[in-house]
């Protein structure tokens, strides 16, 4: 994504079983590969993970850059 992913938009790297496409390799952004996991970012479930990190976006989001939420 040459241009960055909005908050909300789908990385396009980020596989159908939720994993990273670019796990373990060179061209991994560096802000995802120095992203240490904690209890609180993922809570006890995969849908606790995604309303921690929804939360986040909208945060930190720019005003008016939030995508609509995909995938
Ligand atoms: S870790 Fe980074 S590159 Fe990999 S899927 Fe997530 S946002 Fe995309």
């Amino acid at each position: 994504m040459p241009r960055g992913k909005a908050a909300g938009q789908r990385c396009v790297q980020l596989t159908a079983d939720l994993r990273c496409a670019l796990f373990g390799l060179p061209e991994r952004p560096r802000c995802c590969a120095g992203l240490m996991p904690s209890t609180a970012m993922c809570g006890d479930s995969p849908a606790q993970a995604l309303a921690w990190l929804t939360q986040l976006e909208l945060l930190t989001a720019p005003s008016g850059t939030v995508a609509a939420p995909s995938g």
